[in-house]
């Protein structure tokens, strides 16, 4: 079962060096704060390490299994 929660972004600045814009954004199924850039979210998404997908419109998906943990 897929999830879908809005993410906040917490945080913007631009990369010293390669001059591209990132964003930080903090899952909303784990509430850790992920670096991403932002070609990278309107392309393929940026996965955080608890296997949410962030996309470019303000929206992270998860694959959910109620029957994995109780
Ligand atoms: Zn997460």
């Amino acid at each position: 079962m897929k999830s879908t929660r809005p993410y906040e972004v917490t945080r913007r600045s631009r990369d010293h060096g390669s001059g591209r814009k990132a964003i930080w954004i903090r899952c909303p199924f784990c509430a850790v704060e992920v670096k991403a850039f932002v070609w990278s979210l309107s392309g393929s998404g940026k996965r955080c390490e608890c296997g949410a997908l962030f996309g470019a419109r303000g929206k992270a998906t998860k694959e959910q299994n109620p029957e994995a943990r109780s």
